[in-house]
């Protein structure tokens, strides 16, 4: 006999064994969300710039400080062997959210950023070589674009670019005619902050093993809305934001194949990356302490394997499913708003959208959603690019998580229509 379930408006049905996914529940564990902003409840839709932090995070961090802050790997003492163990589980959780074989593989960093950086400044300063090519695409984050101008300039490297079409897809065939023997690595965002676009990263990695370039993936915005299996994807760098999936700022972390790491130099120089100093030679740590100079973030550390555990509950199953129903919900009540376009209409899309009103500039609708309660980002989204290929200065981007509700999307269409009346 079928299960029957009852459902309202908040929770929805998923998969085979009907999990039920109740948004109100998971609201309870954010506690910024239940404020009000100018009088109104807040309506936070701006999780592609930064994400909301549960409880289990927030306090992690509490926690740390509280009872257990030394510094790591150095002290004998008691605590120091607490706050070691506790970082070096958070590692393990990091390896395990990203399915790599070995801890030894995974950096902690400061974000997607610094991981990206880490890659050009030290496998790029290596390997890459006069005359060589990478390749990036139009729609990466100026974190995926500006490394890689530096290296080519130092290095007199060639920087080639995938172009992306009207729906803001990449050119796939483009793609495959600027890949050579000349390539020696690909560098590309999983999804685009800007547009929404899930890139078809298996095909993309293929494609440049081929003719034997690495590859380096900005996954900033797949971590919060896509499982990532670097083994199945047989990616060379993989990088990530804490913040950007739940976690606290100022803490991400880098997936590098082991065989990389080894061959590579240190990104930078200082305590905890050493075996042994003497004023003519050092010897350096083994992985994957060689990348980690300095006193790391450790409360961030930990606080962040905190935040991967909680989606992981949740489970991307139940993420996916509802974050689409939000993308599906949000784009078609948005094409109904007078004179408003979306930028970003790929097949694959998460939970981004941009868009742009007639003769109305993305800022002052920022400003006056603002007066709603309802928090979205106006700008170029750290894309220029991206701006300059659609020929317009900026968008409007509403970006969802899976703590928004279809009540804020109402909300939000409400807001624009206002917005298109208050400019007629
Ligand atoms: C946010 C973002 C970055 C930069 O991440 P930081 O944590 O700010 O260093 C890079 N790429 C993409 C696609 C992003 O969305």
């Amino acid at each position: 006999m079928a299960e029957t379930i009852e459902m309202d408006d908040r929770t929805i049905a998923i998969g085979k064994n009907h999990k039920l996914f109740d948004v109100e529940r998971i609201r309870a564990d954010f506690p910024i969300l239940h404020q009000r902003i100018h009088g109104k409840p807040l309506a936070y839709l701006d999780n592609a710039a930064t994400s909301q932090k549960p409880k289990v995070v927030i306090d992690a961090i509490s926690h740390y400080y509280q009872a257990q802050n030394a510094n790591i790997h150095r002290g004998v003492y008691y605590l120091s062997e607490v706050a070691t163990q506790a970082y070096e589980q958070a590692r393990e959780c990091v390896r395990s959210f990203l399915n790599a074989a070995s801890t030894e593989e995974i950096i902690f960093t400061r974000g997607a950023t610094e991981g990206i950086n880490l890659v050009a400044h030290s496998y790029g300063r290596r390997f890459i070589q006069q005359g060589d090519e990478v390749i990036i695409t139009t729609m990466d984050h100026h974190s995926n674009i500006v490394p890689w101008q530096i290296l080519c300039e130092e290095k007199g490297a060639q920087l080639r670019v995938v172009p992306i079409d009207d729906h803001g897809e990449l050119m796939m065939d483009e793609y495959a005619s600027l890949l050579s023997a000349k390539t020696k690595l690909v560098a590309f965002g999983h999804i685009s902050n800007s547009l929404g676009t899930i890139n078809p990263i298996e095909k993309i990695i293929q494609m440049a093993h081929q003719v034997g370039a690495v590859v380096v993936v900005d996954g900033a915005q797949a971590a919060p809305h896509t499982p990532i299996d670097v083994q199945a994807l047989d990616v060379d760098f993989y990088a990530f934001s804490g913040h950007k999936v739940f976690g606290p700022t100022g803490i991400g972390a880098l997936y590098g194949k082991e065989k990389w790491l080894d061959a590579m130099p240190p990104y930078q120089g200082g305590g905890d990356m050493i075996k042994s100093v003497t004023l003519e030679k050092t010897i350096y740590n083994d992985l994957p302490y060689k990348f980690e100079a300095g006193t790391p973030h450790i409360s961030g550390g930990i606080a962040m394997a905190k935040a991967l555990d909680y989606v992981g509950q949740i489970g991307y199953p139940q993420i996916e499913a509802y974050e689409n129903d939000l993308l599906n919900c949000a784009t078609e009540a948005l094409q109904k708003v007078d004179g408003l376009r979306i930028v970003g209409t790929a097949q694959h899309k998460a939970s981004v959208v941009s868009f742009v009103l007639e003769s109305v500039h993305p800022h002052d609708v920022g400003t006056i959603l603002d007066r709603e309660g309802i928090a979205i980002r106006t700008g170029h989204h750290c894309t220029q690019p991206v701006m300059d290929r659609f020929h317009i200065p900026a968008t409007s981007r509403a970006s969802f998580a899976f703590y928004n509700t279809k009540e804020e999307i109402d909300r939000l269409v409400e807001a624009l229509h206002k917005v298109v009346r208050m400019f007629q």
